[in-house]
């Protein structure tokens, strides 16, 4: 399968040299999907039914509330929670009318289900992972195919340990043989160094901490152990597992 190509934001993503480039693509595209959300896209029906079927995960609904847009978020829970009424309703009708526990029981699971069920998928995370496969497809076609990009690759921090695993599953998609063996020991030793810059610049810190070094020199190590935790867990991914 191949996948459409962001050149130019993937190219943008490696010079900002941040922790991880996938990253940085990720943590932009998830805004860009909050303010879509959040947009003129409510009043669009299309979306209303698919956020009524799909909804957001609990991350995302926590996101689309710290944007500040009431109106927007208010419409979208208007209906949501509409929806989510029409679907119950028979139940606890049914519930209120029941004799025994046992029938009782039985509508409470239905309830429950239906409430479990509300809980999976998110147009957001969903979107996320769609445009994920894109530029992780374009970061290995242009590294195959670029000899100045993999050249400025190479002198970044890389990706993280998060994203590692997803880029060499889309790179057998996008790369062939010898290129594709190129790809794995080159992205894999920038990792390795990348691990080394890290714990270098993570222990440094914690060896700031003690008395007998405290007029020695940071060495821009104040944040090493967010940079740490970027590289461990990555900032910008889909917050519900699929
Ligand atoms: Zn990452
Ligand atoms: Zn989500």
């Amino acid at each position: 399968m191949k996948y459409k190509l962001e050149t130019i934001p993937v190219w943008d993503a490696l010079q900002e040299n941040n922790e991880c480039l996938l990253c940085t693509l990720m943590e932009k595209a998830e805004n860009r999907y909050i303010d879509y959300y959040l947009g003129s896209s409510v009043m669009n029906p299309e979306t209303r039914v698919q956020v009524n079927i799909t909804g957001f995960c609990h991350t995302h609904y926590q996101a689309l509330t710290m944007a500040s847009k009431p109106q927007a978020l208010g419409l979208i829970a208007d209906t949501h929670l509409q929806e989510t009424r029409r679907q119950l309703e028979p139940e606890i009708l049914r519930l209120k009318k029941v004799s025994t526990v046992k029938k009782a029981r039985t509508s409470i699971g239905k309830i429950m289900l239906l409430l479990k069920a509300r809980e999976n998928g998110c147009l957001i995370c969903s979107s996320m992972d769609t445009a994920f496969n894109r530029y992780a497809y374009t970061l290995a076609y242009l590294w195959g195919s670029d000899h100045e990009f993999r050249a400025a690759y190479t002198k970044t921090r890389g990706i993280c340990l998060h994203h590692f695993p997803l880029l060499m599953d889309i790179a057998e998609k996008a790369l062939q043989k010898q290129t594709l063996l190129d790809f794995y020991q080159t992205i894999t030793e920038n990792l390795d160094k990348h691990l080394d810059t890290a714990l270098e610049e993570v222990h440094w810190m914690t060896q700031m901490f003690k008395s007998e070094n405290r007029d020695k020199e940071w060495r821009g190590c104040q944040n090493a152990h967010e940079r740490a935790i970027d590289l461990e867990t990555g900032r910008g991914r889909r917050k519900q597992e699929p």
